[in-house]
């Protein structure tokens, strides 16, 4: 399990609140703590304490595949995130 800082992405391995690739769903975006490239976890589910399920993969083929936490998530950001236009 990999516990990532809430940031601003500007750094491997942080997250952010924010809206996924589709209006159907938005969670959060992380920075791939290998390589660095944001991703959405809108096809995730995220856990009242952060937990990230399933396993994160990395969408950009730089091998990072792990389990990962959300330090600081509240289910206040995922409501904040929802109610966006
Ligand atoms: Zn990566």
């Amino acid at each position: 399990m990999l516990e990532l800082v809430h940031g601003s992405l500007d750094l491997p391995g942080q997250w952010e609140s924010g809206k996924g690739p589709y209006p159907i769903r938005i969670v959060a975006l992380v920075s791939c703590p290998k390589c660095g490239k944001w991703m959405s976890l809108s096809l995730h589910r995220i856990a009242a304490d952060g937990s990230v399920s399933p396993s994160l993969v990395c969408p950009y083929r730089c091998g990072f595949h792990d389990y990962v936490r959300l330090v600081g998530w509240t289910c206040e950001d995922e409501q904040q995130a929802t109610s966006e236009p």
